[in-house]
């Protein structure tokens, strides 16, 4: 039997440990998993947003969704709301919802170009023309319904949850299943021929076969194995730091189901609404605002209104790892790469890069192949999803900062990107146009959110009959009526799921 050390015990570490274990270790024994995490040195503890395939990792590690949802503090998550993010139209705040459904009610014609030619921008947003989410958040639903089993749902969900309470339950899950558990802190990592050998620790050495580098920004393992290994996002990704408020909710507050990502002077803020308490920050860049002034634009922002429990600065590295698996180690979780978290996209990566190495180790024969074939997929999966973040910031017509003033250009630094937007002028955004991409989230339908919602419209040539469009929007009308009728009160969910730990009001 072999043994994986991970090192690190944040969000990546433990799912990392309950994953392989998993894989690896159901009827026969291949690996022994050791998960060793410093005491002393904490983990980064943000991370509350999800996207809405996570729910596929806890149902792949037999993970009760009430259990994990109580432990955890989670409410529903349904897309995200943005805001600010072009100039105010007409006085109004600019806003746009990223949800995580499209609906394709049938037709000869795609819902999404009937809503052009149909004319209905002037009426609704692009969003609540195809996605069923939309409506929910406004009736103040979510997309379980009484009788929905684990982690199904009328349309796709994500969730908020608290991300140290989340790695506390992971790591509980993960000792139930058979990973050992092991306090302490590496000093030293032993290397011989570009292999780890073992870990030096304050409680002795670790010997292991194979290692993953769970170190967070650190990425202790791997930079002891490869340096200059790190390609930033910096010029085009400036956001270089954040800092994050936690604070309790007003008497009364119901969360919202719904992440609210409101541009400032020199980034953006989230905020997340968990059971208890909400969870909100500002991702800035520090060559434009000092931390300072960054906290109190996020003091002024929320107002005064609530108590401050927790503020903390944070700073950020934001790129990838050119080689995330070098000689015997992999880097899983920051350590492997970070990108802003704007469409909460780290615990996803994590799915994606451990679920990946393990189809990948499973048929390793030590000759390179499947670790060549693993970089390469992980620094494109980096690479799309930097495109995706940058199509966010490159539409805008703010000109209220500097910040604001040079976003434009940072699609300079993505020439697929660049090469699509005046095509996506012409027509639709369709699936066809990421042949030979690595989306491996973010697909079409997302894209087209963002396009839409920033208001970078194809000018579609073709008519359709009245009677073709209305039976389109006729179908699509008939899916809200019965999404409302079988999904609950997000309020409720709530009490209900929550019921043995929190009282919400
Ligand atoms: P960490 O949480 O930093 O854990 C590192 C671990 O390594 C710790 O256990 C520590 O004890 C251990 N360690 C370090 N050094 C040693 C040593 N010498 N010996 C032993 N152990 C050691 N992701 C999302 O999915 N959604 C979000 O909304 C989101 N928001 C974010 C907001 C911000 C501002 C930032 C910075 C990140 C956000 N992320 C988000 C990303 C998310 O936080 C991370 O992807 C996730 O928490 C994984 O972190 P990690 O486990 O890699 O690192």
């Amino acid at each position: 039997m072999k043994t994986l050390n991970i090192v690190g015990g944040g969000s990546a570490g433990w799912m990392a440990a309950i994953y392989l274990n998993r894989y690896f270790n159901r009827e026969v024994k291949n690996f022994q998993v050791n998960v060793i995490e410093s005491p002393d040195i904490g983990i980064i503890g943000v991370g509350e947003a999800t996207v809405h395939s996570i729910r596929f990792f806890f149902g792949a590690m037999g993970l009760d969704e009430a259990e994990l949802m109580a432990e955890t503090n989670a409410t529903i998550k349904s897309g995200i709301m943005f805001r600010n993010w072009k100039k105010p139209i007409a006085g109004q705040t600019h806003e746009y919802f990223h949800p995580f459904d499209q609906q394709q009610p049938g037709g000869s014609v795609d819902i999404s170009s009937a809503w052009f030619v149909g004319g209905r921008k002037s009426q609704e947003r692009y969003d609540e023309g195809v996605s069923v989410n939309s409506h929910l958040i406004k009736w103040g639903h979510c997309p379980k319904g009484a009788s929905s089993s684990n982690y199904q749902g009328a349309v796709p969900y994500g969730y908020h949850l608290d991300a140290t309470l989340l790695a506390r339950f992971l790591r509980r899950k993960a000792v139930e299943q058979g990973v050992r558990h092991i306090e302490a802190t590496v000093t030293d990592v032993e290397v011989a021929a570009g292999k780890i050998l073992s870990v030096q620790t304050d409680q002795g050495a670790f010997a292991g076969d194979f290692f993953l580098d769970c170190t967070g920004f650190r990425g202790l393992l791997l930079e002891k194995l490869q340096s200059d290994n790190w390609e930033s996002f910096a010029d085009v990704l400036p956001c270089d730091k954040a800092v994050a408020i936690q604070r309790e909710f007003p008497m009364g507050t119901n969360p919202r189901s719904y992440t609210v990502a409101t541009a400032l002077s020199s980034g953006w803020a989230w905020q997340i609404d968990l059971v208890n308490r909400q969870g909100s920050g500002y991702v800035y860049d520090s060559g434009r605002i000092s931390p300072e002034d960054a906290e109190r634009e996020l003091r002024d922002f929320l107002g005064p209104e609530a108590g401050v429990l927790k503020c903390t600065h944070l700073d950020m590295k934001v790129g990838c790892r050119r080689n995330t698996w070098v000689g015997n180690c992999a880097a899983i979780g920051l350590s492997s790469g970070f990108i802003e978290p704007l469409e909460s996209t780290g615990l996803h990566m994590i799915h994606l890069g451990v679920s990946l190495l393990a189809t990948h180790l499973a048929g390793d024969d030590g000759s390179g192949v499947l670790r060549d074939s693993y970089n390469e997929k992980m620094r494109g999966f980096y690479q799309d999803l930097k495109q995706f973040i940058v199509l966010h910031y490159c539409l805008s017509d703010r000109d209220d900062s500097e910040f604001w003033r040079a976003a434009p250009a940072t699609v300079e630094g993505c020439a697929w990107l660049k090469s699509k937007l005046p095509l996506w002028k012409r027509k639709i955004c369709e699936y066809q146009d990421f042949a030979g991409s690595y989306a491996s989230i973010f697909t079409d339908a997302n894209y087209r959110y963002v396009l839409y919602g920033m208001q970078h419209y194809p000018e579609l040539r073709f008519a359709m009959s009245e009677g073709e469009l209305e039976g389109i929007f006729q179908r699509f009308s008939q899916l809200l009526v019965r999404a409302k009728a079988g999904t609950l009160d997000h309020a409720q969910f709530l009490q209900a799921m929550h019921a043995k730990k929190v009282s919400l009001t």
